[in-house]
């Protein structure tokens, strides 16, 4: 019998694993996907449940109110926000707008795993270039990496799962090394966390580079991860060739409500941020204290470089009620959520010991 033929590339990838989730009524805290531990606010909740009157017909297609909202926020064009289902889907959809087959993205590895499965969806081939010990992107060997295919280069910052922001300095010499018409994509999933004084304000390299793009989510300092709104933030041309690559209707009517909801309730949401920077920060020194040789995190995560005791650990922490990230080989992410969480994770980590 013939079989239907399925696209080799994603059989030789390693999938998106989802982080496991707490199974219903265990005591157990949910610290695998980098999410936001708080519930929330009611006024978005009111929101959603305004929205849910008009499910009925399709969404305002370009979030236009939202993306408005946005641009607003952040003193940039309303033409240069583009919104769509979560940004994992915009970063797909910046890779349609501008790869052809064949055509070369450069990133840094390890980092966001959907990051290998969106090129390929783009049939364009990856490049990587191993993050340091210290977990830090090695952006002169990005640039380096650069060749007359390249298209795009995914700068993640900070690096989801080892943690560190990159400089504002250096960050600076690689765009003037990187060609004018590869775009370059600052994947800033995490920015609301970042405390460093030496990251770069990437507003301001977008002012000055019209190859740069800006990604954006609330997913997670917003706490929406579960209703998908992401954006780009690009130069008006660009951005119209990403809306054009778009899935048509990608954010629901009642995910546009939300997000705005939760930009009129900035300051709050940001009070809640800071209460999980002093989390990440007492873990951080928690860990150090017990001879852990972590790297720095600007996100909500921290990750523990175990090598191959990276799934047992996690097995571990499961036992103890904390549910944490394996990646096979190479270490665990833990995301900053509750207190109790981090207390917990503590003395798992402090038992199982850094060696
Ligand atoms: N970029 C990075 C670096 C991430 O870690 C994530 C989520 N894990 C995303 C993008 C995608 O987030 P979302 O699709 O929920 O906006």
């Amino acid at each position: 019998m013939s079989r239907v033929p399925l696209r080799r590339v994603f059989a030789e990838l390693p999938p998106y694993v989802p982080g496991a989730r707490a199974a219903v009524g265990a005591a157990a805290y949910k610290l695998s996907s980098n999410e936001n531990p708080y519930p929330p606010l009611p006024s978005v909740v009111a929101a959603i449940v305004d929205g849910a009157a008009d499910v009925n017909r399709y969404p305002d297609m370009h979030a236009t109110e939202l993306t408005t909202a946005v641009a607003g926020r952040l003193g940039v064009a309303p033409e240069s926000v583009v919104a769509g289902t979560g940004s994992v889907a915009v970063l797909g959809h910046v890779l349609a707008a501008v790869c052809e087959a064949g055509d070369e993205v450069v990133m840094p590895w390890r980092s966001f795993e959907a990051y290998p499965i969106a090129v390929a969806l783009a049939h364009a081939r990856q490049v990587r270039v191993p993050v340091g010990p210290d977990g830090r992107l090695d952006l002169p060997g990005m640039a380096a990496a650069v060749t007359e295919r390249t298209r795009v280069v995914l700068v993640c910052t900070p690096n989801n799962p080892t943690g560190p922001a990159v400089r504002d300095d250096e960050l600076r010499d690689f765009l003037a090394a990187v060609p004018r018409d590869v775009v370059v994509v600052l994947d800033e999933a995490y920015v609301e966390f970042v405390r460093d004084p030496q990251a770069p304000d990437a507003l301001a390299l977008f002012a000055e580079h019209p190859n740069v793009v800006l990604l954006r989510t609330f997913s997670k300092a917003y706490g929406l991860a579960g209703l998908r709104v992401g954006y780009a933030v690009a130069r008006p041309r660009l951005a119209a060739g990403i809306r054009a690559a778009s899935t048509p209707f990608g954010v629901s009517h009642v995910a546009q409500l939300a997000a705005l909801a939760s930009l009129r309730a900035e300051s709050e949401l940001l009070t809640r941020v800071d209460a999980i920077v002093t989390e990440r920060t007492r873990m951080l020194a928690g860990l150090r204290a017990q001879g852990w040789d972590v790297p720095d995190s600007q996100a909500n995560f921290v990750w523990l470089p175990l090598g191959h005791r990276a799934a047992g650990f996690a097995e571990r922490c499961a036992h103890a009620g904390v549910l944490v990230r394996p990646f096979a080989g190479d270490g665990v992410r833990v995301s900053v959520g509750e207190r109790e969480a981090t207390d917990i994770f503590l003395a798992v980590a402090e038992a199982h010991g850094p060696r």
